[in-house]
């Protein structure tokens, strides 16, 4: 088969995980049938394999990425009340209240200083996690 991107000779199809991003969602698609070009690297779809796509992204299109905040779980698993976090960051305990409620997000370097006060990882105590976008009320995902 010649390619008709370059005309070179050496398109080969084979199967490969599709990766695509939906409001910063990554999406795989496992075992897409592709051509693809050995000499260009262009990648040919046919129609039953952009609709699996397809399908796998109308998933996603109400979903948003948010911060999931695991503080309150963390601190309680180190037995330190709100007031002990407060004072390793040099806070007052307000100020550490309305970030642990997510009231308030820290700056990455906050994070990471609260990861330190806290002795875990920043993934630890920030994460992010899918949920639906809120105020959609039509899910126009197919299932
Ligand atoms: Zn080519």
């Amino acid at each position: 088969m010649k390619c008709y991107n370059c005309g070179g000779g050496s398109v080969v199809s084979k199967k490969r995980n599709w990766v695509s991003y939906v409001n910063g969602i990554k999406v795989v698609t496992p075992d897409v049938n592709v051509d693809e070009c050995q000499d260009c690297g262009e990648v040919v779809l046919d129609s039953s394999e952009s609709e699996k796509i397809d399908h796998d992204v109308a998933k996603y299109f109400d979903k948003v990425l948010v911060l999931d905040n695991r503080l309150k779980e963390v601190r309680k698993g180190l037995d330190l009340t709100q007031e002990e976090v407060a004072k390793r960051m040099g806070w007052s305990k307000q100020r550490y209240n309305t970030v642990e409620k997510n009231k308030k997000v820290p700056s990455i370097l906050l994070a990471l200083k609260l990861a330190s006060a806290l002795e875990c990882d920043v993934n630890d105590i920030y994460k992010l996690k899918i949920e639906k976008k809120p105020g959609m009320s039509i899910n126009l995902a197919r299932s």
